[in-house]
């Protein structure tokens, strides 16, 4: 099996490290991933500079730009063949609810997903700067030897979030669908040593309402939680009521 993994964190990231050394047990292992942090880009894509790639040592591609780049990269010029899987991560991070819009980890799994490679992407659900990566890895290995082996529905991609706990605290895999956050950030305002204004987004901890069935319930307790993603955004439901209106 051909396995690229890439992530929004860096490819010097702890969770990138920990989830290539787990994948190698179902075949080669490709990185490519962003030459330095690129957390919160979302599904961008550089399209007005040319894109660098380094390689840091055999099988190992930095590339400076987003992930998404990355994905395109190695799927179009770095990897010899077609990848039989894509994962994304491990997210130093959860992804939750609707954080995934956010996610540059999400987004590389949705563009191998519109490449049409089955693809995962996973997070740990951890603020500590040394979480449980590797007990997250071998998460990451078994859903993606389940992936290999069953293949994924149409137009599906997984979005796995892991808690930050040993693996025999782990409790089961819970199938879960995309929660909701319960407020959104604030911005803070401050004043330079200049005298001008500047304003930075977000350093409130998220929040998400805590329902059943939800990501967010799941990682919450201990779960782990797969949410299957697909990339149709269109509201159907909308699309009758919208459909009365005398346009
Ligand atoms: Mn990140």
């Amino acid at each position: 099996m051909n396995i690229m993994v890439t992530n929004d964190d860096g490819i010097n990231a702890p969770g990138i490290l920990a989830l290539a050394a787990a994948l190698g047990e179902l075949g080669t292992v490709t990185v490519v991933a962003p030459d330095r942090e690129r957390s919160a880009v979302g599904h961008s894509l550089t399209l007005h500079a040319p894109l660098r790639v380094f390689e840091l040592r055999p099988g190992f591609y930095a590339v400076d730009g987003t992930p998404t780049d990355c994905v395109n990269m190695g799927i179009h010029s770095l990897l010899p063949h077609r990848p039989d899987l894509v994962v994304s991560g491990i997210n130093h991070g959860a992804n939750l609810g609707d954080d995934v819009t956010y996610s540059g980890t999400v987004a590389a799994a949705m563009e191998a997903n519109l490449m049409g490679i089955p693809a995962i992407a996973v997070s740990l659900n951890t603020t500590e700067r040394r979480g449980h990566f590797d007990a997250a890895a071998r998460v990451a290995l078994g859903i993606a030897r389940q992936v290999l082996a069953n293949g994924l529905p149409a137009d599906t991609f997984l979005n796995v979030n892991i808690p930050d706990c040993p693996a025999e605290k782990l409790q089961p895999t819970l199938i879960t669908r995309q929660g909701k956050r319960s407020f959104v950030g604030t911005i803070i305002d401050k004043t330079d040593p200049r005298g001008r204004k500047y304003y930075w987004i977000g350093s409130v901890t998220p929040a998400f309402n805590d329902e059943e069935g939800t990501d967010f319930h799941a990682v919450n307790r201990d779960h782990v939680s797969i949410t299957p993603l697909h990339l149709d955004l269109t509201n159907y439901e909308s699309m009758k009521a919208l459909s009365q209106w005398p346009l």
